[in-house]
């Protein structure tokens, strides 16, 4: 723990933490020192990690990267925290994310911007970016993220870490700070699927307290890492295993450095005895306007319990209570939360509902069926994560560009399937490029054992 604190101390410049505590810290590892004495064991026994400021934390401040919760302490930890806390994992701190986890750049932190560990003039991507950039910059073996449209897929990509998210329902949503509820997953960001799976393992399981979470046995992901496919020999591990390239993820607009380390690592797959099919996924584009209609309708209604009475930032002059909710919510929200209250807000309002919420819904279970389609033709889906490496930041103001990015992870978080992105090797400018893994639901065991195989 001491030596990871000094690392993080080492790279605060790189805006991947908001907040850590040695004695906290220190607190937690001598628990876990006393446990082990006791001749406990485990992989995550005395393990420093550290958790995305989405989760809260009793510990720790809970921000969300925002003004609105600056300062804000949590009466409990959320069941993520509890789960990796009672696997005998140590947290350092918070990691900075965008704000209410809605961005994939980290440069809509209330509390700035974090650095890409490759180039520190470029973005993390996001919003899982503090989380992406201190495993890379190895401020920590792990982290926690969560994952909406792409927020623990993308980051990882764009700096050459591993992170999965796992089915809807499989990590209890209890004490993450609500973005859009009905996509939000915890995940893990580590160096290899294999820390994956550990972390992973400890994360997964059902939670009564999370209405939405599913009441089934965890797989031993850990376990599934080195158990052979059937099928598999010593040189072909992935003998018989059939990738799915959806034609949509390989068209017009993704980089030809991205394409070409996708196709370089598909290569690798192919010797390890993979084959490698065309499916289609043709409402790839939609998801855009689908997902940037039904996260900020969940978002417009999750964050309006941020009026200033119960929770965090109230301005300090107002005439009167609706005069105190606005200045509260115009002072406590960034730019981008207020634009995504907004689009969430007019799609809800009477007389636009059908036209945008509700088609947006009929579309997403289209999307949904479509992926069922596909994976009748192979057992895995595999493209690019991001269809660029990370952009310099600050480079973009329009947040209509900063969408179009999440084009390629956005379809399996509406159809609330697993999602994975594997370090494969480098693109412009000599930066990491992420390989996506998509699963059938519940599948994470195969993913992180696909994985594993190529690592
Ligand atoms: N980039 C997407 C968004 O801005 C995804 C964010 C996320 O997964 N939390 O909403």
């Amino acid at each position: 723990a001491q030596h990871f604190l000094r690392r993080i101390a080492e790279r605060a410049d790189l805006g991947a933490f908001l907040c850590t505590d040695e004695e906290v810290a220190l607190r937690q590892a001598r628990a876990a020192d006393a446990r082990r004495a006791r001749g406990e064991r485990g992989p995550l026994l005395g393990v420093p990690l550290a958790h995305k400021d989405i989760f809260v934390t009793r510990d720790f401040p809970s921000t969300a990267a925002s003004k609105m919760l600056a300062g804000y302490m949590s009466p409990f930890d959320a069941a993520v925290v509890e789960r990796l806390s009672a696997a005998g994992a140590v947290t350092l701190g918070k990691l900075n994310c965008d704000e209410f986890a809605m961005g994939g750049s980290n440069e809509h932190s209330a509390f700035g911007p974090a650095r890409n560990p490759w180039d520190v003039t470029r973005i993390t991507g996001g919003s899982s970016g503090g989380s992406a950039a201190a495993v890379a910059a190895r401020l920590l073996p792990a982290a926690t993220g969560t994952d909406t449209g792409g927020s623990v897929r993308q980051p990882a990509a764009l700096t050459g870490v591993t992170g999965i998210k796992p089915t809807y329902g499989r990590c209890s949503r209890y004490g993450m700070i609500a973005f859009a509820s009905s996509l939000d997953q915890a995940g893990p960001i580590a160096r290899t699927a294999e820390d994956c799976a550990l972390l992973l393992q400890a994360m997964a399981g059902f939670d009564e307290r999370d209405s939405t979470s599913a009441d089934r046995p965890v797989d031993d992901y850990v376990a599934a890492l080195a158990t052979p496919r059937e099928g598999a020999t010593a040189s072909q591990p992935l003998a018989g295993l059939r990738i799915g390239l959806p034609k949509e993820f390989f068209g017009e607009g993704v980089a030809p450095g991205v394409l070409q380390a996708v196709r370089a690592a598909l290569a690798e797959f192919e010797k390890l005895g993979a084959t490698l099919v065309e499916v289609s996924l043709p409402r790839t584009q939609l998801s855009i306007p689908v997902y940037y209609i039904i996260a900020p309708a969940e978002a417009s209604s999750n964050l309006s319990r941020f009026d200033g009475v119960r929770y965090g930032h109230r301005a300090k002059d107002y005439k009167d209570l609706l005069d105190m909710y606005k200045k509260s919510r115009s002072e406590g929200f960034g730019a981008e939360v207020k634009r995504r209250i907004m689009i969430g807000t007019y799609v809800l309002s009477h007389g636009y509902y059908d036209a945008y919420y509700l088609q947006a819904q009929k579309l997403r279970r289209m999307i949904a069926e479509d992926f069922q389609a596909a994976f009748r033709q192979c057992d895995v889906i595999a493209g690019p994560v991001s269809p660029t490496v990370a952009r310099p930041l600050d480079a973009q103001t329009d947040p209509v560009q900063e969408y179009l990015a999440d084009i390629f992870t956005l379809p399996a978080s509406l159809a609330g399937l697993p999602g994975m992105s594997v370090p494969a090797g480098s693109g412009e400018h000599g930066l990491p490029v992420g390989l996506q893994l998509i699963g059938n639901y519940w599948r994470e065991a195969e993913l992180l054992h696909v994985a594993h195989a190529f690592q």
